[in-house]
């Protein structure tokens, strides 16, 4: 196996003997970057130089015997958060020339831990999408099959980690940009409750859904990456105050006993015949991990996705009110007067989804419609919460599949919003209700396409998300595949 191909924790051990150094790994990265890149264009922007330089610092660490927890280790960003002096675009002609003045908490807190970044990933714009086709930079294909789409909004960070461009990653999820993703990339994606991981310097797409979290070829470097994200960060008004586990202290533990929480709304027809009969073989895997499957209910299910498409749209609108040629990125140089420089810059940068959903948010907070659907949302956003509780009461762990189909192909939804807007059909609820969710790998459907299945649990217990998903990764013998590119 080549160096890029091999996980944190593979790489960790081979630092440590001394059998391979940072600057071999992030080589390896690049030379598969050189080989890959321009089908499967993972990055908006690659990092290389900056990524040497911090390798070579790396082996100078590791001579001296001081080694972090992802010392040399190449991590990909999405262009979401903010890299100090180095652009960051949101996938955005608005953002296209930003030079953020600060690094995000996120990308500190890496660099602190001695990860190596290798670029900046490809994403939808302002992370409005499900398939990374509204990036103004142009489509990332699915290293699966390059005809179909990687899910979205953080496909280039999907796509980066499925096809060995970086060894781990780091999206957004809102609605399920992360998990949607890692399902049809065929890696794991993990989104933190809400408050678990500082929101600082990320840029803000719908504020009370946003989290940030990680992409990664196993479930343990998961729980490696989550001890560096997570933790209270003063910079950051939700971010919140309560202590962090080791998270790698649930990898490997199994869930002998544990009840898992099958939710009948979840499974509904119209889900892909082939997604529903990998779930159905993983569920006899939990089982016979000593899972005891318990049917409930989420009885408000029906509502997510209206209640997420007035939320998110209403709080996008006022996040992205920001732009408007003055502060950041883009002007016009067509203006006759200041009203008419607003407009042509938010003309000119926004693309069309974008513009839909400033469209749709506006008129969902105007003051004669406020109650009806803002405040109507709100009010039901709050019983799918309670619909979470309650369930939890009757089970540990919640599975799910994460994605209704397999990956699609490009162009496929483009014109149906509607449609694309399904993608997260069973993401959303999570988002809405502030609990954290995983999607792990669960096998390949006839053609080759890679099915998620995602578990949910109570707020704060993404150490359940690890021990179950280890469990059902370490005993369901999926094939270890690679996509042929
Ligand atoms: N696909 C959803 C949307 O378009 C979710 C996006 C996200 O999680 N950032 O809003």
């Amino acid at each position: 196996m080549e160096l890029n191909q091999l996980t944190i924790h593979e790489l960790q051990e081979k630092i440590k003997n001394g059998q391979t150094s940072a600057t071999q790994v992030i080589e390896s990265v690049f030379n598969r970057i050189d080989v890959v890149e321009e089908r499967v264009h993972s990055y908006i922007r690659l990092m290389k130089d900056e990524a040497l330089a911090a390798a070579k610092k790396a082996d100078e660490d590791i001579k001296k015997g001081d080694i972090k927890p992802l010392t040399g280790i190449p991590v990909a960003l999405k262009d979401i958060v903010c890299t100090k002096s180095i652009t960051t675009t949101c996938g955005s002609h608005i953002l296209h020339n930003f030079v953020p003045p600060y690094d995000a908490t996120v990308v500190e807190k890496l660099r602190d831990a001695g990860a190596v970044f290798v670029g900046k990933a490809n994403m939808d714009e302002f992370a409005m999408g499900s398939s990374t086709e509204t990036s103004c930079f142009g489509v990332t294909r699915n290293p699966w099959d390059l005809t179909r789409i990687p899910g979205g909004s953080s496909g280039g960070s999907a796509t980066a980690v499925a096809a060995d461009e970086c060894i781990a990653s780091i999206g957004s999820d809102t609605g399920g940009s992360i998990r949607q993703p890692a399902a049809l990339c065929g890696v794991v994606g993990l989104k933190p409750t809400y408050g678990r991981v500082s929101r600082f310097g990320l840029i803000a797409f719908a504020s009370s859904l946003d989290q940030i979290g990680p992409f990664t070829k196993d479930v343990e470097d998961c729980a490696i990456m989550m001890n560096v994200l997570a933790g209270y960060d003063p910079r950051e008004s939700t971010s919140v105050q309560t202590e962090v586990p080791d998270y790698r202290q649930f990898v490997g533990k199994g869930i002998a006993g544990w009840k898992i929480g099958i939710p009948k709304e979840y499974f509904i027809e119209g889900i892909d015949p082939e997604v529903a009969a990998a779930i159905k073989k993983a569920i006899a895997v939990i089982e016979k991990c000593g899972g005891q499957c318990v049917d409930i209910s989420l009885p408000h299910t029906e509502y997510c996705l209206a209640v997420y498409y007035i939320i998110a749209p209403a709080e996008a609108s006022s996040n992205l009110a920001r732009y408007d040629g003055v502060k950041y990125g883009y002007r016009t140089s067509e203006a006759r007067d200041l009203l008419d420089m607003y407009k042509k810059t938010r003309t000119q940068g926004f693309g069309t989804e974008v513009k839909r959903r400033i469209m749709i948010g506006t008129y969902a907070l105007s003051s004669g419609y406020y109650d009806a659907y803002y405040k109507k949302a709100s009010q039901v956003r709050a019983l799918i919460k309670h619909d979470f509780a309650e369930a939890l009461k009757k089970c540990d762990v919640i599975l799910t599949p994460t994605t209704p189909t397999p990956a699609f192909k490009i162009g496929e939804k483009t014109d149906n919003p509607l449609q694309m807007y399904l993608s997260d059909l069973f993401t959303i609820s999570s988002n809405l209700a502030g609990i954290p969710g995983i999607s792990v790998p669960c096998g390949f459907t006839a053609a080759g396409l890679p099915v998620g299945m995602q578990f949910l649990a109570g707020h704060f217990e993404e150490g359940k998300l690890i021990q179950i998903a280890s469990a059902y990764e370490k005993n369901a013998n999926i094939e270890k595949r690679r996509p042929q590119l």
